[in-house]
């Protein structure tokens, strides 16, 4: 589908499971199964009150983990099992894991671990082995713990205040880990993207990280998700490290 069909093709499927991950992220499992990639994103509409771009989790079912921060994402966790759910997609470019890769790094922060699970799930079934670190506020903020440990190698965990895990940022780990695999994937707050994307590039090794803007569109049109000359929504929103390091507004 190119994305003047993809922006007229709007889906509207049942709601198959919600699952209440901690106090503010639901997962919903969709009645669809999509021909989708890791990396990329759906537009979910609620009708009369807008639309928001959400990580692709999982392609069968579809699924999608929504943070209750605001207005439509506060609309989206109010669904329930029978529901009927709308949206577009999927849009954006995926990650990309390079031929000669045995070992792969996915770093996850917050409901960045969303598009993690699905890389590493694509991974193991290439063949790649995934080691998975996920980074929180506290232990009430971690997500897709369980799901990561069925993908993955190994999962380390930090968190700031120390509550699970080692205490302190992603960084602790990353820095130990990132010598013994060939590509390393972020998703999640940008000063954390920005720390690994500066770490391989002195350690030379392949990076990408998926960066968010406000879209409106997701197909290139309006404009709203602009990032020093790039498109979130169709130059990305995976980037490589050096492509994101390149961008002035990158991390700050
Ligand atoms: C490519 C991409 C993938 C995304 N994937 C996911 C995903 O998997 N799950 C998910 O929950 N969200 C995801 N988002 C963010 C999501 O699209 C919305 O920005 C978010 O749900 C807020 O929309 P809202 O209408 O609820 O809040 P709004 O009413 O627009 O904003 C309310 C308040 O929340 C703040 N806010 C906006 N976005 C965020 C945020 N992401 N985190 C914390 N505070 C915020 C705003 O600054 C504002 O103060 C993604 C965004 C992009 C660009």
């Amino acid at each position: 589908m190119n994305r003047y069909e993809i922006l007229n093709q709007v889906y509207t499927n049942k709601v198959k499971t919600v699952i209440q991950e901690n106090y503010r992220i639901k997962t919903i499992e969709i009645d669809h199964r999509m021909d989708c990639l890791p990396g990329q994103f759906l537009m979910v509409w609620i009708p009369g009150s807008g639309e928001r771009p959400m990580s692709i989790g999982n392609a069968d079912p579809l699924t999608i983990s929504v943070a209750n921060v605001g207005k439509v994402s506060g609309e989206i966790v109010n669904l329930v099992e029978g529901d009927r759910i709308s949206y577009r997609g999927p849009f954006g470019n995926p990650f990309t894991i390079p031929k000669n890769a045995k070992k792969i790094l996915c770093i996850g922060g917050g409901y960045g671990v969303v598009p993690m699970y699905f890389l590493a799930r694509k991974a193991k079934e290439a063949g790649v082995n995934a080691i998975a670190v996920i980074g929180a506020k506290s232990e009430n903020d971690i997500v897709w713990e369980k799901q990561l440990f069925v993908v993955c190698e190994r999962v380390h965990i930090t968190t700031d205040d120390g509550s699970k895990g080692k205490k302190g940022t992603v960084m602790i780990e990353v820095n130990e880990l990132v010598e013994d695999v060939d590509a390393v994937y972020a998703c999640g707050p940008e000063k954390m993207m920005a720390a690994v994307a500066k770490l391989c590039r002195e350690k030379k090794k392949f990076c990408e990280v998926s960066i968010e803007r406000i879209m409106k569109c997701g197909v290139g049109i309006c404009g709203s998700c602009a990032i020093n000359g790039k498109l979130c929504c169709m130059d990305g929103p995976v980037f490589t490290g050096e492509e994101a390091l390149a961008m002035e507004e990158f991390g700050k």
